[in-house]
């Protein structure tokens, strides 16, 4: 197992995305962090679980994409972090069921925070989300490289 990360464009808010590159299946996850969007393709499985090859040996991949309504950090005691992407508008319901996780035991609440999309328009809901993932990639790629950031 090995794999490639870098970051690009999102080709649905144009904010950055993360991308992970699995080099021998070439399956990847990208994972946009202002809105959410997901990229992914996935080896294609025959009944018996084997991945499926293609007439000139390479494995055959599923494309997916989803999400794209916002992203949600928690981050736990002892450097875990999980991210998660809406595949719906988020609600105000949903803003209330991230807010009710912040509670639990073992989360820090100020490293943790919730970004909603919709509509074109990013709004952090709760807490300090990084200051590139709210930006547009282009400017996150022009930062860096003048080694701000
Ligand atoms: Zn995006």
């Amino acid at each position: 197992m090995g794999s490639v990360q870098d970051t690009k464009a999102c080709g649905k808010c144009s904010g950055m995305m993360t991308t992970d590159v699995e080099y021998r299946t070439r399956e990847y996850f990208n994972m946009c962090k202002r809105c959410g969007f997901v990229e992914e393709a996935v080896l294609q499985k025959d009944i018996h679980g084997d991945p499926v090859r293609g007439e000139h040996g390479g494995f055959l991949l599923e494309r997916k994409e989803s999400g794209g309504y916002g992203v949600s950090y928690l981050q736990f005691r002892g450097g875990v972090g999980r991210t998660d992407s809406f595949i719906y508008p988020m609600e105000n319901g949903g803003v209330k069921v991230f807010k009710d996780l912040l509670q639990n035991e073992g989360v820090l609440r100020e490293e943790s925070y919730l970004i909603t999309f919709d509509q074109g328009k990013a709004t952090v809901q709760y807490g300090n989300p990084p200051m590139e993932h709210l930006l547009d990639y282009e400017e996150v790629d022009a930062r860096q490289k003048e080694g701000i950031g």
